[in-house]
């Protein structure tokens, strides 16, 4: 039962292009699993993007938002595209079309999507009306909409926010210090990468290189991640800027630091990566960035792995946040929202580290065997009938 979906959906999607004619997308939402609360997960905009590789996401997301103990179960969706060659109007007719191929299975209490790569509060907001359209008012349809149309403060930053407390949890057990007392390296500065080293910086943290899709920086000081993102904000490359020096995108994953973080792509870190990487500790911002393979090369070489369903569930959590508020209607203060945020990622470590010391299994093993058990027991206490 928990190694298949409960549903899977592909919908075609054709757009009609500004130059003319049409093209054809395929686009997905796979329910994994909603024994503990409605399916929830994000929606990706990506040329990988297939069947497959929802699928397992879908199932991430079951693990991830059991293992927060937040009531919901697991999905994802994606369109296989790439983003950047469509314009703003033909992606907006694109995510109406998926919100019409998909709006009988999603809803506030039925499947509720959100941001993943490539997608924001601009596509929440989409959804939401064209949800709306057909169900009637439905806010709680989608989280991560814009903080002026039903979205929570503290949202947008929240994956990035929830990795630092994560890092700071991680530290703290293990006896190294405080976030001042480390050197980090981010692979990824969209969404979750750039908010998570802002967050790393602010409470300390020297982050000595970053990489995106194009390029690098590196800075043995520290870079100035604020400036750092008001740099890249203006349009102009990673490499370019004024307080680092380029580096080779394809080497970030070798530079020397304490904690390394990829917050990208999945499937990163490969067996020769993984022989290579000169960490103490890798924080999985991503999703599904460790090959099974790398992984058991990262253990025997007693490099720590605080796994993606942990170190990235700060964004599923203020997901949770948004979507009482709507049922609420209510708003809640940034305060309020960080506050709770923290608290979840507190009580979460603290229940993955418990089973990595009493069975002493590696913090994924541990992620898993508390979220396949509490999914596991709710299936049974719901039956089989
Ligand atoms: N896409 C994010 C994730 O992978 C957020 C999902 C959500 O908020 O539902 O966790």
């Amino acid at each position: 039962m928990l190694l298949e979906p409960k549903r899977e959906v592909a919908v075609e999607l054709v757009v009609p292009r500004d130059a003319g004619g049409v093209e054809v997308f395929r686009a997905y939402r796979v329910q994994h699993n909603n024994s503990r609360g409605p399916f929830k997960g994000g929606l990706r905009f990506h040329p990988n993007v297939d069947l497959d590789d929802v699928r397992s996401l879908a199932s991430l997301m079951t693990w991830k938002t059991a293992l927060m103990d937040l009531p919901f179960g697991g999905a994802k969706g994606g369109v296989q595209l790439d983003p950047h060659k469509l314009s703003e109007r033909e992606l907006e007719i694109l995510t109406r079309k998926l919100v019409q191929g998909i709006k009988d299975v999603i809803g506030p209490a039925e499947d509720i999507p959100a941001p993943d790569m490539n997608t924001s509060g601009r596509e929440m907001a989409w959804i939401f009306d064209e949800y709306s359209k057909f169900k009637g008012y439905s806010p709680g349809v989608v989280t991560g909409k814009p903080v002026h149309l039903h979205g929570s403060v503290g949202r947008e930053a929240a994956t990035g926010r929830g990795c630092a407390f994560g890092i700071r949890e991680i530290l703290k057990a293990m006896g190294y210090g405080k976030m001042s007392d480390h050197t980090f390296v981010f692979q990824g500065f969209g969404n979750v990468g750039a908010w998570a080293s802002e967050i790393v910086h602010d409470m300390g943290g020297k982050v000595v290189a970053i990489a995106d899709e194009h390029s690098a920086t590196t800075n043995p000081k520290g870079l100035d991640i604020p400036a750092l993102r008001r740099h890249a904000g203006e349009g102009h490359l990673l490499e370019a800027f004024a307080g680092g020096q380029a580096l080779a995108k394809e080497s970030i994953l070798q530079v020397p630091c304490s904690i390394l973080v990829p917050a990208a792509l999945g499937g990163v870190i490969t067996p020769d990566v993984a022989r290579s990487l000169d960490c103490k500790i890798v924080v999985e911002a991503a999703n599904g960035p460790t090959l099974p393979a790398a992984d058991k090369i990262l253990q025997d070489r007693g490099v720590m792995v605080l796994p993606d369903i942990y170190s990235n569930g700060g964004g599923v959590t203020v997901s949770f946040f948004e979507w009482v508020q709507n049922l609420q209607n209510f708003k809640w203060d940034e305060e309020e929202v960080n506050r709770k945020l923290e608290r979840k990622m507190g009580a979460a470590f603290e229940s993955l580290w418990q089973i990595h010391r009493e069975m002493d299994v590696p913090l994924r093993t541990a992620a898993f065997v508390k979220a396949v058990g509490r999914v596991a027991r709710a299936e049974r206490f719901r039956g089989f009938d």
